[in-house]
């Protein structure tokens, strides 16, 4: 990833990271991100006991999917099991969690990390629910990390705390819905159809049997998740952690269908009372930018909404990867017969929906002093 807006800063300065579940389809887009980064060095690599003790590069062999080689950088730091927490409260002060594990046994592993001082923002469901985690989408609800000081607390945990990000699914919306509501256009409805790639299945992911020449019309969990997440993103901090926003209702339809990475949704929405204009909507996402365009994160895109006006975009080839694969683009605006305007909207769910969204947030951590 090229970063524009900082200078880079001396190596020993950088803050040491790990990342558990390195192995997998997110961790690996991790490794791949935080080359060069210049606040964050990866010091530390975790993933199952198939891998613990292997070189990276070992570990990886035959299953890495990016289109550069592994980075030297890391191809032969020796893969830890993400269980044994003390070999990483040595050497990092942060991690990034994409394991896929029981969802129990991975929140009971993320408390422990934090509790042994260490920062973990997670990719993972386990703590979506939890009230005094906050979930970030960092251009929509960064006022949420106050929550931490409740965390901490609540906790005694001294320098840890857990951070989460939403499900993919719903990330090729909800800035775009953020960026009306917080111009004075509140929506109480929303219908969704989502359009989801493969890789958000990790590796192997569905047969190519099941996929070439097919759709399939269910996700387990996608579509509630779907449904609830906007709600506690755009709900507000209360004294026991966050309490969810009543609105939008939403309804979500999730189907998994043969692309390698872009989720595309499509999107009806109703406004609660003010309607704006078609060129109106077009202008408030053109125009909108946020605490992370404001505190220029390293990984922040410079427009995180793209307008695309020719009828046949977004299109998951075309598009995903604008703005470092950061950015959410949007087409198809117009009138909708149901309720009041839809649209398409289309992100890189590995990258802006996974690794790419929690490295942002960790700037944006390291950048409001929760990691000092
Ligand atoms: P994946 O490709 O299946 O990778 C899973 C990772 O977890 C591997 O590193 C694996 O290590 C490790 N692991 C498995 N069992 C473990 C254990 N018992 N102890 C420690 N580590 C273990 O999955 P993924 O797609 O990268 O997803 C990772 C997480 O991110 C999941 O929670 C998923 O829900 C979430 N997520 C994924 C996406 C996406 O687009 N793919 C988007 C958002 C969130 P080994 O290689 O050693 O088996």
């Amino acid at each position: 990833m090229e970063y524009k807006h900082i200078k880079e800063v001396n190596m020993k300065e950088k803050i040491p990271v790990g990342i558990l579940g390195a192995t997998g389809m997110v961790g690996q887009q991790y490794v791949r991100l935080l080359q060069n980064h210049p606040w964050f060095q990866v010091v530390y690599l975790a993933a199952s006991p198939r891998s613990a003790g292997k070189k990276y590069g070992d570990a990886v062999a035959g299953r890495w999917h990016g289109e550069e080689n592994v980075p030297e950088s890391v191809i032969d730091i020796v893969v830890m099991d993400a269980t044994d927490i003390e070999s990483a409260v040595a050497r990092c002060r942060l991690v990034f969690s994409a394991v896929e594990m029981e969802k129990s046994a991975i929140a009971l592993l993320e408390e422990a990390y934090a509790q042994n001082g260490i920062a973990v923002v997670s990719n993972n469901s386990a703590h979506r629910w939890t009230p005094d985690v906050p979930m970030i989408i960092p251009e929509i609800n960064a006022g949420h990390l106050e929550c931490i000081t409740l965390q901490r607390k609540l906790r005694g945990w001294g320098m840890g705390l857990i951070v989460v990000k939403s499900n993919c699914s719903i990330q090729s919306f909800m800035t775009p819905l953020y960026a009306l509501i917080n111009a004075g256009y509140p929506v109480n409805r929303m219908f969704v159809a989502t359009l989801q790639a493969l890789s958000g299945a990790g590796y192997p992911g569905p047969s190519a049997f099941d996929m070439v020449d097919n759709v399939i019309p269910f996700i387990s969990g996608e579509e509630e998740k779907s449904e609830i997440e906007p709600l506690k993103i755009l709900g507000r901090v209360e004294d026991k952690g966050i309490v969810n926003a009543r609105l939008p209702n939403i309804t979500a339809h999730c189907n998994r269908v043969p692309v390698i990475h872009g989720h595309t949704a499509c999107v009806s929405i109703g406004f609660a009372d003010r309607k704006p204009e078609i060129k109106e909507i077009e202008q408030i996402w053109r125009n909108f930018r946020s605490e992370p365009q404001l505190l220029a994160l390293p990984s922040a895109p410079e427009q995180p909404i793209i307008v695309r006006n020719e009828s046949s975009r977004p299109q998951p080839r075309l598009d995903r990867d604008v703005e470092k694969a950061m950015a959410v683009t949007v087409g198809r605006l117009r009138p909708c017969t149901l309720t009041d305007v839809r649209f398409v909207g289309l992100h890189h769910n590995t990258i802006r929906g996974a690794a790419g969204g929690c490295v942002l947030t960790a700037e944006l951590l390291n950048a409001k002093g929760y990691l000092n």
